[in-house]
């Protein structure tokens, strides 16, 4: 298997759209200021307390979860699978 370049994943966590990609796993978002904010998917959110931040292109469940990250961290909560499989995931992602 080919190294992941450190490159390779800094592109993906900058070009690939969080927005897009929480949104593609079935999360509305709303525009709140300079957020974008829904019902976290991780825990039994009431009240929308996830962030997508388009100008970082991070994502953060400030509430329950306390946890956030990348669109990599993302594909990764998402889907259950390592490092190197979200990397791929993105990278086959047929957008970019
Ligand atoms: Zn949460």
């Amino acid at each position: 298997m080919a190294r992941i370049s450190e490159a390779e994943t800094e592109r993906l966590k900058k070009e690939v759209a969080n927005e897009r990609l929480v949104m593609g796993f079935g999360v509305e978002l709303k525009r709140h200021g300079a957020e974008l904010i829904g019902t976290c998917p991780f825990h039994g959110d009431k009240t929308p307390s996830l962030v997508v931040s388009p100008k970082t292109n991070l994502w953060h469940c400030p509430g329950k979860c306390n946890v956030g990250g990348s669109t990599i961290d993302w594909v990764m909560r998402t889907t259950g699978v390592s490092f190197r499989h979200a990397v791929e995931f993105l990278r086959a992602d047929p957008l970019y």
